[in-house]
């Protein structure tokens, strides 16, 4: 990590200091107010809780010193993504997404963009390295792409978008600002679903909008404002103390995922691993180029449907749930969900378990 970095991930744990009074609580107060002291409309910091909030300031204020750039926060993922999107588009347009990513995305894009008019086609993430861009507004892309972790690469479909007149959007969620940077590879706005591992506890939805382009982020603002996708204090509270820890918890994610991903792939019972940061992954090459650190997803086949839900039933160390990024190991067979994933493949999502407890009862779980 450079030193740039580090002091700014230092300021993200004292970036309140600057603004407190003598007797003023250390950590943030949770402001569940709605409306705001106004006496005259001239000058208010806070005028009505739709617009902003003191606890929203705080965070936003966090994330602009991971992202480098202005955020505004969402109540979730969808509600961020709804609003790079909505923001962006008009009729007529014609936008690329994954579909191979996130499946509410592609649903979202045809039950409501589809409708007003916007063209919307879906392409593989590994075929953003050759396609044409010619007459699209927007590229969208997610890399590496869940569930699948395959990997593109951003500058490079950013030099070719941009060349094609489109505005890049770049779903985050699976790296986070520390492991990836898609606004400094070029990209025009970043989208992220901090209910993952930026809030970590699996008790917070939220998300966030990232730009660098004051007149795009104030598109994105209003859209915040007058769709009224507005976030709650208490998740707003919750996810900055999220995002106080959430170096720590990832270098201790990240690196068990290398150590049990090196081991799962040597793993008998296992037909196929998929983890950016194994010397023979596809994704290995263009990670190593684009992002931080491997990240703390793995794709990993087991023979079928039964063999993989027992193995998920047996390690006492995965909860069984959809979401990651959380501070538990998690594991999930996507075929469930209709992924176009074998019935065997699972997603794991390592937590901050000890290494070798959680090797342990996962390989006695295979077993
Ligand atoms: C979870 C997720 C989202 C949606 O986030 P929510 O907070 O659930 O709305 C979007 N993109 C990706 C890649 C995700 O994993």
């Amino acid at each position: 990590m450079d030193t740039d970095m580090q002091r700014r991930l230092a300021g993200l744990l004292h970036h309140r200091s600057a603004g407190l009074e003598k007797g003023d609580p250390i950590s943030l107060p949770l402001t569940t107010s709605t409306s705001y002291h106004l006496p005259d409309v001239q000058g208010a910091a806070f005028v009505y809780g739709r617009n902003g909030t003191p606890t929203w300031e705080a965070v936003e204020a966090q994330l602009a010193l991971l992202e480098d750039a202005e955020c505004l926060s969402f109540p979730s993922g969808m509600a961020a993504i709804a609003a790079s999107l909505f923001a962006t588009l008009k009729t007529g347009d014609r936008v690329i997404i994954p579909s191979d990513g996130y499946y509410v995305t592609r649903v979202l894009s045809e039950g409501f963009l589809t409708p007003l008019g916007v063209d919307v086609v879906q392409i593989p993430t590994l075929d953003y390295a050759t396609a044409d861009f010619t007459g699209a507004a927007v590229v969208y892309l997610e890399t590496p792409s869940n569930p699948g972790l395959d990997v593109v690469d951003i500058a490079d479909v950013v030099v070719r978008a941009h060349a094609a007149g489109a505005v890049v959007i770049v779903d985050n969620t699976t790296m986070t600002p520390l492991l990836q940077r898609p606004l400094d590879l070029g990209a025009d706005l970043v989208v992220a679903a901090d209910t993952k591992a930026p809030a970590g506890h699996s008790d917070a939805l939220f998300g966030h909008v990232a730009g660098r382009d004051p007149a795009r982020m104030a598109r994105v603002r209003d859209w915040r404002r007058m769709s009224g996708a507005t976030p709650g204090a208490m998740e707003a509270w919750l996810v900055h103390r999220g995002l106080e820890t959430l170096e720590v918890r990832l270098e201790r994610m990240c690196a068990s995922a290398g150590v049990i991903a090196a081991r799962l792939a040597e793993h008998p019972m296992v037909l196929k691993l998929r983890y950016p940061g194994l010397p023979d992954d596809p994704s290995f090459a263009p990670s190593q180029r684009q992002m931080a650190g491997f990240g703390f997803l793995i794709g990993m086949t087991l023979k079928d449907a039964t063999v993989a839900e027992g193995f998920l039933e047996r390690c006492p160390y995965l909860v069984r749930s959809t979401s990651f990024g959380g501070t538990h190991s998690a594991g999930e067979r996507r075929a469930r969900w209709g992924d176009a994933v074998p019935e065997g493949f699972v997603r794991l999502s390592i937590g901050v378990e000890p290494t070798e407890a959680l090797w342990e009862a996962m390989d006695a779980a295979l077993r």
